[in-house]
């Protein structure tokens, strides 16, 4: 049995089904068991599909958060050259 620290760790690649056959089972079986983790990956599943609703993209979820985050930088940055 896994621990719902390591559902978390994995929960990305779980989403974007890159995980092995042999991990993914794991996560499930634990979401089975563990109703906090099933409603965790249940709100990152919702937030997940808006997202790409909002931006019209299939970009793994890791790239997609890194791009955000990239995105917002930038904006920051310029606008701190504009003032
Ligand atoms: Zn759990």
């Amino acid at each position: 049995m896994i621990t719902c620290k390591k559902v978390q760790e994995l929960l990305s690649d779980y989403l974007d089904d890159d995980l092995k056959e042999a991990v993914c089972e794991n996560v499930q079986k634990h979401l089975k068991d563990c109703p906090d983790c099933m409603i965790h990956v249940d709100s990152v599943k919702k937030v997940i599909r808006l997202y790409r609703e909002a931006t019209d993209t299939s970009m793994p979820v890791d790239i997609q958060i890194r791009l955000h985050d990239v995105l917002k930088k930038a904006r920051e940055e310029s606008e701190e050259e504009t003032t």
